[in-house]
């Protein structure tokens, strides 16, 4: 064993390895993983945003090694992004990057996690469509089972794919419109809808994107499904020269 790649879905402040506020697991904020996880463990442990490491894992073992510029969107419960920017992972200053569950949608929506108002993550995150669709169901929901609804063919869970697909697309548009990115990848749970959540994506992004921006940005599932962002994990301790080197 070389070390050990840890992926967390919240902010990580990369200066201390410290998970901090806006993290979907307001219990760990403050922790230190990387000292916690390096004592017990007793090897080299690398800690990471669970997006970043999904996209890592697109260009590392995906099918888009070619890609310099990439936008991995991991849609879950939360919704967060991993940029590769020029061929390699983009921390910007102190590690908090893209979190795109976080744009505004509408500025009178739903109060969010965060503290804001109306985040693309209180309209398009598996956790607000099974909150609506629970509305009408028999009982509790999954988003397997919004998968399954959905290629049934069900009026309302289309409607509402179709709602956040709008909705990540234009939150999307303006990260490419910044960093006019080759590719968009979406991951996360609800992969196997294909084209049924990424049509509505590429709709909201050619609405909002400058348009040849918007023509020339291939919106794609992630082929690695739910193991992207342990493959990324592995993928940021074999990158480590040191660790190959000795
Ligand atoms: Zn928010």
């Amino acid at each position: 064993v070389l070390g050990a790649g840890i992926g967390i879905p919240g902010p990580i402040d990369r200066r201390t390895g410290t998970v901090v506020q806006g993290a979907i697991l307001p219990e760990w904020v403050g922790i230190n993983i990387l000292e916690t996880f390096t004592e017990r463990l007793q090897i080299p442990v690398f800690i990471d945003n669970d997006a970043n490491l999904g996209a890592l894992a697109q260009v590392t073992w995906g099918p888009h090694s070619a890609a310099d510029n990439l936008i991995f969107v991991k849609v879950g419960s939360g919704i967060g992004a991993g940029l590769i920017l020029n061929g390699g992972l983009f921390y910007g200053n102190v590690g908090i990057t893209g979190e795109l569950g976080h744009t505004t949608i509408d500025e009178h929506g739903l109060v969010c996690r965060c503290g804001n108002r109306g985040c693309l993550e209180t309209v398009a995150s598996t956790a607000t469509m099974i909150s609506l669709l629970e509305r009408t169901s028999q009982g509790p929901l999954t988003a397997t089972e919004i998968v399954q609804m959905a290629l049934d063919g069900d009026t309302a869970t289309l409607r509402v794919l179709d709602d956040a697909g709008l909705a990540i697309g234009r939150a999307v548009a303006h990260v490419a419109n910044l960093i006019n990115p080759e590719l968009i990848v979406i991951g996360g749970s609800l992969t196997a809808l294909g084209n049924i959540l990424l049509d509505p994506i590429r709709r909201g992004l050619l609405r909002h994107a400058v348009p040849i921006v918007g023509e020339t940005t291939k919106v794609t599932m992630g082929s690695l499904g739910d193991r992207a962002e342990a493959l990324g994990g592995a993928a940021v301790v074999l990158s480590q020269p040191s660790l190959i080197s000795s």
